[in-house]
């Protein structure tokens, strides 16, 4: 080669470099050009070529080395905005400040409800020291002695259903997720409209929303917030 050392063309490959080489013609080899058709753009997930939204989420739950809690998330008694945040929130995909400065913007990060740590999603909603009080009532509630996983997505896998009641297993697995959604609710009225954090507010909250939904889907579920609890503590 005249005029220069070029690094991309003067030395020689390496194995590496020679097995991708290789594969690459292997790959293009018996393909054809066809000259009269236009190019398109195909979704190779789908046999048809055709992009869903199905294909996407198969695709994606493949690539991920753990188990995706999909039936911990997408119940038919839980509202389809507290499904789709709580799937948000596995996914690391919930918009909390650690997620906001890794897309460039330059902001302090520090936790809207303790003021104390940064905020990341598992932060907020599991270990956060004002959030715990939330999980200590659900415990206490069930009457089981638990200890948080470090994720949203452990925490969901985890939460398994003992030996109580269908209706009663009902509430239990949505639970997590009413917390999850109290939390995310309380939150950005502390980031946007300066209210203040009532940790009463807080369990109130969370079981007006889950006494409300199942309401919709147990028939005899108790018509008063002090029933519904002993309720749920009665088996
Ligand atoms: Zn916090």
């Amino acid at each position: 080669m005249q005029g220069g050392w070029n690094p991309c063309f003067s030395r020689a490959l390496n194995d590496w470099e020679v097995e991708e080489a290789e594969l690459f013609l292997g790959y293009l080899h018996g393909k054809r050009v066809l000259g009269d058709i236009d190019d398109t753009v195909v979704w190779t997930e789908t046999k048809s070529g055709i992009f869903s939204a199905k294909s996407l989420y198969l695709a994606l739950e493949a690539d991920c080395p753990t188990s995706f809690p999909s039936s911990c998330i997408w119940m038919v008694w839980v509202q389809p905005k507290i499904n789709f945040f709580a799937w948000e929130a596995a996914w690391g995909k919930a918009l909390t400040l650690d997620l906001v400065q890794k897309r460039g913007w330059s902001l302090a990060n520090r936790c809207f409800m303790c003021m104390e740590k940064e905020e990341t999603i598992n932060h907020l909603l599991l270990h956060c020291s004002k959030i715990r009080v939330l999980w200590e009532l659900l415990f206490s509630l069930f009457g089981v002695s638990w200890v948080l996983p470090c994720s949203v997505r452990e925490t969901l896998l985890s939460w398994q259903i003992s030996s109580v009641g269908k209706k009663h297993r009902k509430v239990r697995r949505a639970a997590p997720l009413h917390i999850f959604w109290t939390v995310w609710k309380a939150r950005n009225r502390l980031a946007f409209k300066d209210d203040k954090i009532s940790i009463q507010k807080l369990k109130y909250s969370f079981l007006c929303s889950l006494w409300s939904e199942a309401k919709l889907f147990i028939v005899e579920c108790p018509q008063t917030l002090v029933n519904f609890i002993d309720w749920l503590g009665s088996l």
